[in-house]
């Protein structure tokens, strides 16, 4: 599931390319996916229109558009976007396919229809973002905001990151890399963590969140549809050794998730459920 980093980087890839480029096509192939709330049909509405920025707000990337329409994705588990040349055919799961004025296409592709796309005049017509904290890598969220935000949330503190009420971007995969940088178990309670604790919670978000954007920068490259993993330190490497203490990664699930962590680095009462 693309998080903060990979939409970051997609973003940055995306915007010099479709910068004042017009769509001369739209096929709209699953419109069950795609919330059209503006009225009309969709692939209308697109067509004829120039890109005038690319945004990102949490897990959205937000296309916007020159008359004041956005285009709003949220990729959730399985979503992908694809820029390149045309695709000779059209694949099952396929969207919507936008075809530039330059000869290439942005396509979006679920191959589990769980991802969001709206398109909307107000990203206020968006359940999702209207309740979104502030970004997790936003320079105006400092030490001392991220503390005072987090007294009103108690409970385990990998829940609390991947809350984007809390803060707005990181998923499970961010949220275990920030608690193996961190040293502290994932299912601890934020109303037990010391001062010094919360610290370094902040401070590894802060690192792991860019130093994750500069490494995808380099690795990603013209492949936004491939979502790059394996530079992480603990998410995906259950049983293989901690970069740190060459203990094996710990793996839970718990209600479908899957979170690692290493027993070592980050000590915690086991909790079972
Ligand atoms: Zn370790």
């Amino acid at each position: 599931m693309p998080e903060l980093p990979d939409l970051e980087v997609i973003r940055e890839y995306l915007t010099p390319r479709l910068m004042g480029q017009e769509v001369s096509a739209a096929e709209i192939y699953r419109p069950i996916v795609l919330r059209n709330l503006v009225g009309r049909s969709a692939a209308d509405r697109l067509r004829g229109r120039c890109f005038a920025g690319v945004a990102r707000r949490g897990k959205f990337l937000l296309f916007h558009l020159d008359e004041g329409t956005i285009l709003a994705v949220n990729p959730m588990l399985a979503g992908r976007l694809r820029y390149g040349q045309p695709l000779p055919r059209r694949r099952v799961r396929d969207v919507l396919v936008l075809g530039l004025q330059d000869g290439h296409e942005l396509r979006y592709h679920d191959a589990k229809d769980m991802g969001k796309c709206y398109l909307v005049r107000d990203l206020g017509q968006i359940p999702d973002l209207a309740d979104l904290g502030p970004e997790a890598n936003d320079p105006a969220l400092t030490p001392d905001l991220f503390l005072a935000r987090l007294r009103r949330y108690p409970g385990e503190i990998k829940g609390i990151l991947t809350n984007q009420r809390f803060v707005a971007g990181i998923g499970n995969a961010y949220a275990d890399e920030i608690c193996w940088r961190a040293q502290l178990y994932p299912f601890r309670r934020r109303s037990s963590m010391t001062g010094d604790e919360l610290e370094r919670l902040y401070a590894a978000m802060q690192q792991v969140l860019a130093e994750s954007v500069a490494t995808l920068r380099d690795r990603v490259g013209e492949h936004i549809d491939v979502e790059v993993r394996d530079f992480m330190a603990v998410h995906g490497k259950g049983g293989q050794p901690c970069f740190r203490c060459g203990t094996a990664i710990s793996e839970v699930k718990r209600e479908r998730r899957a979170t690692q962590f290493c027993r070592t680095c980050q000590p915690g009462l086991m909790v079972d459920r």
